[in-house]
């Protein structure tokens, strides 16, 4: 069985708890591939074989040591039950379409990874905030963009049924880095060009909350998180 571990929750970055809470030491006990961001909403994280690294808004690439905090992140310890390979141009949408229908995992949190030749990557990086930390709607207003184009790398992220919004982003949730370790981001938009697929269906979620006092103190009962999160997306 394949554990979906989640630390902390979108409700939480939503109402701007962007402080690094979890230890990357410690988040990478629960598995060895997963995405998230660093302390006070710094760029995207992707974890690959038990590496982190992590994307920053200028487009730098670094390692992510483990003693520093993530304030956000989900993990898995991937184990693929399905495997797909594609030799042709197909867009992100379409791909959203085969990934959901092959592993019926609509209902379902899931995993995907696809390795190998992408056409096109369009990417981005939430920039590092300052504190007092503002809501995430504001803090997304600045981001780094990249348009990468043959490039060859791992994609990887999770699927988050539409009716857990608020644990998690509705939909997928992608991360991109190249083999070279110069290209990455939160993917939007993608093209693979000669690729493999690999699926794994989450079927429970172990849901980690921080223990801070912020977290706490602040009431995330948000009437607009919905709203927020698609705004932020
Ligand atoms: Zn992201």
């Amino acid at each position: 069985m394949n554990h979906l571990y989640q630390y902390s929750t979108m409700g939480a970055l939503v109402g701007g708890l962007f402080e690094g809470t979890f230890k990357m030491s410690e988040v990478l006990k629960s598995g060895n591939y997963g995405i998230g961001t660093m302390d006070g909403l710094d760029g995207e994280l992707i974890i690959i074989e038990g590496k982190p690294y992590l994307i920053e808004s200028n487009g730098n690439i670094r390692e992510v040591d483990a003693e520093e905090r993530t304030p956000f992140a989900s993990m898995i310890e991937f184990k693929p039950t399905h495997t797909l390979n594609y030799k042709e141009i197909l867009n992100k949408e379409q791909m959203d379409e085969i990934i959901l229908e092959e592993i019926e995992g609509m209902n379902y949190f899931h995993a995907v990874k696809i390795t190998g030749k992408f056409k096109l990557i369009k990417a981005r990086a939430v920039k590092k905030q300052k504190k007092p930390y503002p809501k995430l709607v504001e803090a997304v207003k600045e981001q780094g963009y990249f348009d990468y184009t043959d490039t060859t790398g791992t994609l990887f992220g999770f699927y988050t049924p539409h009716f857990i919004q608020g644990v998690g982003v509705g939909g997928y949730h992608v991360h991109y880095l190249s083999d070279d370790g110069k290209e990455g981001g939160h993917v939007f938009d993608y093209e693979i060009e000669d690729v493999s697929v690999e699926m794994a269906l989450a079927e429970d979620l172990i849901l980690k909350m921080p223990e801070t006092e912020t977290y706490r103190q602040n009431d995330l009962n948000n009437p607009d998180m919905l709203k927020d999160i698609e705004a932020s997306e």
